[in-house]
């Protein structure tokens, strides 16, 4: 308690004086705690709802105000994703500018000829696992909007079982504690867009969430328009009061693994050799990473309506990761599974250690289960979860994790109980 020591605490009791608490009135016989200041008294129970009430204005001015933050460039934007997300290098450029300028955008003062920046609402493609919502959540770290994942999966059109469109903003009405001024700058990160292609077009697609139905319920979010959202989600019902929010200033950041979108994608280059730039420019196709070369065409054809499309003009991809890729994971990224291991046993006075073979057969082992990067943590998990048990009772203050030590570990736990973890 800054300004106030416990001794003028205590001296305050044994005050023979009748005092009152110069905020509330209360007598201190009728208080526990009577702080005295310069001029007056305050209660504790006064203290405590002042604190209440800073809390909460700091969470409303504060928390979510761009007066005050300083505006990162792309090459910091990027440069603080380094430290978290492991190569993948194009969409993190991508990212960079579109955040960079989402920002601009929102301190955007209309200039004389009446220029307005447009929102730029992005689209990643990549496999799953790695790194899409890493990516948005890393953002969401660095920024001071409020921001929340959701998953398109839950949608349905209105009228149907499932959440409603609107739905999607009630959990960034949330995050930003209700405040919609506040909302109405957030970042909304839409994972498994892929899911509510359209129909037919896809294969791929397991579940009923009536495709286009919820596309153009998605398209009057994306555009920029008055929503009203039902404060505690789920669905929208007569009696429950809606919140209005503008959805004109969201930046939204769509996911999606699109599988087999490398095969319509091959399909056009095959049908038209001219068409992208990196395939005009040495007259070459890397037919290994395809994805590369998404268009907002491919994303049509695979099942999207062309007025979504339109309003996702940022697209960018991520890549399958490598062996090296995953094995960097383990390690490198700021907070990365063997660095939160090592703080865990740190904690207990041991020092862990995983030499580079050992790291190697994690990976190898997450490729050969078809895990990726997602899986690196459930076989770390298998390897160490004795020692984790056995060493806080133990003496040891050391330990290294060698590989014959790990492929025991990993040998009792089959395959199939990996995946399913
Ligand atoms: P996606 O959204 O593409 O399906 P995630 O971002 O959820 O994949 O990745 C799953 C996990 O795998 C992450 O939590 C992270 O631990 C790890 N991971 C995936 N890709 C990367 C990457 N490029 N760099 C670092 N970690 C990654």
């Amino acid at each position: 308690m800054p300004g106030f020591s416990r001794a003028s605490v205590i001296l305050n009791y044994s005050m023979k004086k009748m005092d009152k608490c110069s905020f509330c009135g209360r007598d201190k016989k009728d208080v526990s705690i009577l702080i005295a200041g310069m001029e007056g008294h305050i209660c504790e129970n006064c203290i405590e709802q002042a604190h209440a009430i800073i809390e909460e204005e700091f969470k409303k001015n504060k928390n979510f105000d761009l007066a005050g933050v300083e505006l990162k460039k792309p090459k910091e934007i990027k440069e603080f994703l380094d430290q978290y997300v492991i190569g993948q290098d194009d969409a993190k450029k991508v990212l960079a500018v579109a955040v960079y300028n989402h920002y601009k955008r929102l301190n955007q003062h209309a200039d004389d000829e009446g220029t307005e920046i447009e929102k730029s609402n992005i689209i990643l493609v990549g496999p799953t696992g790695t790194g899409k919502t890493l990516l948005a959540k890393t953002i969401a770290r660095m920024l001071h909007v409020p921001f929340t994942i959701v998953d398109a999966t839950v949608l349905t059109e209105a009228g149907y079982v499932g959440e409603d469109i609107e739905s999607l903003l009630t959990r960034l009405l949330q995050v930003a504690d209700y405040n919609v001024v506040a909302a109405e700058r957030g970042i909304v990160f839409i994972d498994e867009i892929d899911k509510i292609a359209r129909k037919g077009d896809n294969p791929s697609i397991t579940r009923d969430v009536s495709g286009e139905g919820v596309q153009q319920g998605l398209l009057k979010l994306l555009e920029g328009s008055i929503v009203n959202v039902p404060p505690q989600g789920g669905r929208k019902h007569p009696e429950q009061k809606m919140i209005p929010v503008d959805t004109k200033n969201i930046l939204f950041i769509c996911g999606g693994a699109f599988e087999g979108i490398d095969r319509k994608i091959g399909l056009r280059l095959n049908t038209k050799v001219v068409g992208y730039k990196a395939s005009m420019e040495n007259g070459q196709v890397d037919r290994n990473n395809l994805l590369q070369y998404v268009s907002p065409q491919d994303l049509r054809s695979f099942g999207l309506i062309p007025e979504i499309v339109g309003r996702l003009p940022v697209l960018t991809y991520l890549v399958p990761l490598e062996r090296e890729a995953l094995r960097r994971i383990l390690t490198e990224p700021k907070n990365s599974i063997i660095k939160q291991y090592q703080k865990l046993f740190k904690m207990d006075g041991i020092k862990i250690s995983f030499p580079e073979e050992t790291l190697y057969l994690i990976v190898d082992k997450a490729i050969e289960f078809k895990l990726g990067a997602r899986g690196l943590r459930a076989i770390c998990e298998t390897v160490i979860m004795d020692v984790m048990f056995e060493m806080p009772s133990g003496d040891h203050t050391e330990i290294v994790i060698t590989p014959e030590f790990a492929m025991e570990k990993i040998d009792k736990l089959s395959a199939v109980r990996l995946q399913a973890g």
